[in-house]
């Protein structure tokens, strides 16, 4: 395992693989004192395929032992945690959204991610851990929670593909970094406008059908696809619910990819 204190030949310290886990407060805070009558909350399939894919974590460590960010700052996060972090801020049944987002924001949370997707690609049981920190980005945003970098990064990319179709970077690092911080770099700036790498920004090049990427944002929002999701769940993920005649849903049916045929049973 990479990106954990070696202790021995194939043996690592997992302690703080647990401990991020821990920091996550991986437990449901339902915000109630008392049971309703007849004993029970009942949430439907449709409210918890959400959380579907983050809820199949097994908590093997591959994406951890493939984390760039982590590599570099051991103190990141990291992707099994934040997706466990999605599991509970997405779970209808939690009241602590807010408190939870404040939480992953802080220093070597979400933004930290380089979005490198190595941890999709290992993680054994399709949970896509990057997937589930964006999620936990676009919540953010979503929730007005924008203070760190990365996220007001992440706000003007979209508010220049709304204004002009296209990625106006001469104002990138103003809007992220504030007009002071900006300034500091001017040497650097001057270095890059001689090579030809800063376009001027006045007047802003407007793409031709801009109306398309405005039209794109409208339709996110009309459909209440703003913050997560507007993230699509893998469709593998998805077909491991078998819903039942009796309205129930099984867990971890075979996967069925969609278009292919499902297996048939034998006899
Ligand atoms: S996408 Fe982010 S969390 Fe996943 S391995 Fe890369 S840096 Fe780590
Ligand atoms: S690789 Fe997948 S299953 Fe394993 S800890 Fe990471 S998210 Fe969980």
């Amino acid at each position: 395992m990479g990106n954990l204190p070696i202790l021995k030949d194939l043996v690592v310290d997992m302690n703080p693989f647990w401990s991020k886990i821990r920091a996550m407060k991986p437990w449901v805070e339902p915000g109630y004192e008392e049971y309703p009558e007849g004993g029970e909350y009942r949430y439907s399939q449709e409210q918890m395929n959400p959380i579907h894919k983050e809820a199949l974590c097994i908590m093997c460590g591959c994406c951890v032992s493939e984390c760039n960010s982590m590599e570099a700052d051991p103190e990141f996060l990291g992707p099994a945690a934040l997706a466990k972090g999605f599991r509970f801020v997405g779970d209808p049944r939690d009241t602590e959204k807010i408190e939870r987002l404040e939480l992953y924001n802080s220093e070597h949370g979400i933004w930290d991610c380089t979005r490198c997707y190595f941890c999709n690609e290992r993680c054994p049981k399709g949970v896509d851990p990057r997937d589930a920190i964006a999620k936990l980005g676009a919540e953010s945003v979503k929730e007005g929670i924008d203070r760190d970098l990365g996220a007001k990064h992440a706000k003007w990319f979209v508010r220049s593909a709304m204004t002009t179709g296209w990625l106006r970077e001469t104002e990138l690092v103003p809007k992220t970094q504030g007009l002071v911080e900006a300034m500091k770099q001017t040497k650097f700036a001057i270095s890059l406008a001689r090579r030809g790498k800063v376009p001027i920004p006045f007047p802003p090049h407007v793409a031709k059908n801009v109306r398309e990427a405005r039209a794109l944002r409208d339709l996110v929002r009309t459909q209440g696809r703003d913050g997560a999701l507007g993230h699509v769940q893998g469709e593998r993920a998805l077909a491991r619910i078998e819903h039942t005649e009796e309205g129930g849903a099984q867990r971890d049916a075979p996967a069925v990819t969609p278009g292919e045929k499902p297996p048939v049973a034998e006899g």
